[in-house]
């Protein structure tokens, strides 16, 4: 990979719509969380661009939507193959802009390739299922099943995995044939401007894809209560998900949506420490933690608790924080001041309701500049603190001991969300039987955090309504009609 870092000389152009690159109104400044400096600046929008995108989403409905599968899908391989023309630049603009480390942010674009070129699949495949009979009780009766796209919909997508997020609603809002008015994180829009132009020049008709970048309130709020939209897919926080939803409501548009986890790892009698202590660590400091499935808090046996503690304690101790740009960095910067400052005050008001810091907390000595923060674990955290409780978002684990599994399914349990869970444990019965007993969308057994876009991403309660990824992010953007006919 080259060592030349991109820069925006230039205030970029924030607003893309029918095919045009368009200056947009207020600038948005982007900062480089790693080093406090400007980055670029952006053009952003408000209402009136919102609509006019969504106008021109909608002009461009009717000719996508009857378009072929195999044609759909034709667009998508190339938008992969686009993107895998243009890794090294996207890795280096997610890690620019984000502060995650190179070898972070090339799992983000290789996810971005996996999950078009399976969108793409599916979109091929929709071809031969459409209009397939429906076998009825009578014979008086034929009928037949359509799939068919649910119009123009709105995608919402948080800072933490811009490319990401973007693409598990974007391709399969492509691949169902619904055209799309996106709005990136005002925080990240960096790379996720390159992903347009990837988009744009692998021949998406004109008017299929529109940007709008901007504030949540400028941008985001006017799109999800647009009238014209069949559909908001949301990514982000629970309180703006709840605004979201009642925007939407408003118009009765369908909703999905992906918000906040406080998810568990349950370290088992039978576990092998080394691997919990790895999975641990990578669940809770992976993109500093900055994920909604991040392992907040570690649930483990009795028997194995003191001994997991110390390792624990070694092994966030020994991650390398530091510049993302450099070999063998393990965890970058927060993404900017606001997430920093949030982090440390959960950090604060958890020591202050009593909780035990057993390492971390603070900013690295040898970081003075950028938002860096310390891998930071505790223990004897009181279960009605809000560090048990409430999302983080930051690189903070919480260690508790449990006597019996029904303890450890209970307390993983006790959470207002259910995103994911992990189980670690040599007995694989006994790991079996507490994943059944989770409440979350996705369990790993002895396992890193891995997505396929085979498998379903959402969760339980709070977490979640709806699911992403596989034949279900393909469902939630299409409407199923039946044709019944009298023979
Ligand atoms: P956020 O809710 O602040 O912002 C998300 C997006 O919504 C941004 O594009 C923002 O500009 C926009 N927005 C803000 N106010 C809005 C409003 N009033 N109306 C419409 N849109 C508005 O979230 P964030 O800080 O960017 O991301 C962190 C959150 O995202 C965390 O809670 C995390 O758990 C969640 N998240 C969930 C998943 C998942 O798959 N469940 C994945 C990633 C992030």
């Amino acid at each position: 990979m080259s060592n030349t870092l991109p820069s925006f000389p230039e205030t970029l152009a924030g607003v893309y719509i029918d095919g045009q690159w368009l200056p947009g109104g207020p600038v948005l400044e982007v900062v480089n969380p790693a080093t406090e400096e400007h980055l670029a600046s952006i053009g952003s929008g408000d209402a009136v661009s919102v609509d006019a995108a969504v106008q021109a989403a909608s002009r461009a409905f009717p000719t996508w939507a009857r378009s072929a599968g195999a044609e759909r899908g034709a667009v998508l391989r190339r938008i992969a193959e686009g993107v895998r023309q243009r890794r090294d630049t996207l890795i280096q603009l997610q890690s620019l802009n984000n502060g995650k480390p190179l070898f972070e942010a090339t799992i983000d674009v290789d996810d971005v390739i996996g999950t078009f070129e399976y969108y793409a699949g599916l979109a091929e495949a929709l071809d031969a299922q459409q209009d397939r009979p429906v076998e009825l009780p009578v014979e008086e009766f034929a009928a037949r099943l359509r799939r068919e796209p649910c119009g123009v919909v709105g995608l919402i997508v948080p800072w933490n995995f811009p490319m990401v997020t973007t693409a598990w609603k974007l391709a399969p809002a492509l691949s169902a044939g619904c055209t799309v008015v996106l709005k990136p994180s005002e925080v990240t829009p960096l790379a996720e401007l390159e992903l347009v132009r990837i988009i744009a020049e692998a021949g998406l008709p004109t008017g299929v894809l529109n940007v709008v970048c901007g504030t949540g309130l400028a941008v985001g709020a006017p799109l999800s209560s647009h009238p014209k939209l069949a559909k908001v897919s949301f990514t982000g926080s629970n309180a703006v998900g709840v605004q979201v939803m009642q925007r939407a409501a408003e118009t009765v548009k369908g909703v999905s949506l992906e918000l906040g986890g406080k998810s568990s790892l349950l370290v088992l009698e039978a576990a092998d420490l080394d691997l919990a202590v790895e999975l641990a660590c990578g669940g809770a400091f992976f993109n500093a933690g900055q994920m909604c499935s991040a392992t907040s808090r570690v649930l483990v046996a009795e028997p194995l608790a003191a001994d997991f503690l110390a390792r624990v304690k070694a092994r966030a101790e020994a991650t390398q924080v530091g510049d993302p740009f450099s070999e063998g960095v393990e965890m970058g910067a927060l993404v900017n001041q606001a997430q920093y400052q949030r982090v440390r005050g959960h950090i604060e008001r958890g020591i202050a309701a009593g909780a035990r810091l057993v390492c971390g907390g603070e900013r690295p000595a040898e970081l003075a500049r950028g938002f860096f923060l310390q891998p930071t674990v505790f223990t004897d955290v009181p279960k009605e603190s809000a560090l048990w409780n409430e999302e983080i978002f930051g690189p903070v684990l919480c260690v508790r001991s449990f006597a019996t599994e029904a303890e450890a399914i209970e307390l993983a349990n006790d959470s207002e969300f259910g995103l994911v869970a992990s189980v670690v444990s040599g007995d694989l019965e006994a790991a079996e039987r507490v994943a059944n007993a989770l409440q979350a969308g996705m369990v790993w057994i002895n396992s890193p955090q891995v997505i396929f876009p085979q498998t379903a991403w959402g969760g339980y309660k709070q977490s979640s309504i709806g699911r992403e990824l596989g034949p279900w992010g393909l469902a939630s953007f299409q409407e199923l009609k039946h044709v019944v006919r009298a023979v």
